[in-house]
């Protein structure tokens, strides 16, 4: 784990001061004051292998009846403003990526799922345009600062991971910021799902809800027992079935939203 704190500012959105959480350790432990910002880190991983492509496909049934969640420490109050960066977008989505984040998004915002709960969650997650500001993620997997922009884009990340969202929140355990970064080195993606789908091919939609959702405050669950479920840590290729919210992701969303 790596800590660092540097100087104290006045106000939240501009405070310096910042606690880095690595993955899989837990920021709860750390006091913060009010005008203290921490992040954490969540990865997606690559899942290739056929026995838990297999376990995902027989685990489908309990999309709507497994309400197994985990939540992390902040969430997203009313509105999150998220920018787009399209440089690196692969050229096979380039037309569509952007419109697929955006359905990804208000899956979210709203709690759209596959087992005929009311969409009606009251979070947006709006979309503000594109910019030429980076995710604050590197291609280690860091998160490497906060600027108060929430920034989807492109980029390398480390070996099996998908996409990684680095999110800060404030002592209130409001979400300030929050970047994800999707692979565009190891990995081909798809919006549509290829007629006959093999290898390492991924899918964007799916993809994206998992790490909005990490956004709005969901954690993990476990990869086997709650296979059908979007949070678990990683993905099968060519799988499009958890694009929408199994039953578990919405009573996760429904406990953070009240
Ligand atoms: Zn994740």
């Amino acid at each position: 784990m790596r800590r660092s704190i540097t100087t104290i500012a006045a106000t939240i959105l501009a405070a310096s001061a910042v606690v880095v959480t690595a993955q899989g350790t837990t920021s709860a432990t750390i006091a913060a004051t009010d005008n203290q910002v921490r992040v954490e880190a969540e990865a997606i991983t690559f899942n290739g292998d056929a026995s838990a492509a297999t376990t995902s496909t027989a685990a489908a049934d309990t999309a709507c009846t497994d309400t197994t969640y985990a939540t992390k420490s902040w969430k997203v109050s009313g509105t999150l403003t998220w920018l787009y960066n399209g440089t690196g977008v692969p050229a096979n989505i380039s037309g569509t990526a952007l419109d697929t984040i955006k359905t990804a998004s208000n899956t979210v915002a709203t709690g759209a799922n596959r087992c005929g709960m009311p969409a009606n969650f009251t979070t947006v997650y709006a979309y503000g345009g594109t910019t030429t500001l980076k995710p604050q993620v590197d291609a280690n997997g860091a998160c490497t600062g906060n600027d108060g922009k929430s920034v989807t884009g492109w980029g390398t990340l480390p070996a099996k991971t998908l996409a990684y969202t680095c999110t800060y929140y404030n002592a209130k355990g409001v979400v300030v910021a929050s970047d994800t970064l999707i692979d565009n080195t190891a990995y081909t993606w798809f919006t549509s799902k290829p007629a006959n789908c093999t290898g390492a091919q991924y899918d964007l939609q799916t993809t994206l809800t998992h790490e909005r959702l990490h956004t709005a405050g969901l954690a993990h669950v476990d990869q086997t027992k709650d296979a059908a479920q979007v949070m678990t840590p990683a993905s099968s290729p060519c799988d499009i079935s958890r694009r929408l919210l199994g039953a578990g992701d919405y009573a996760g969303l429904k406990s953070i939203n009240g």
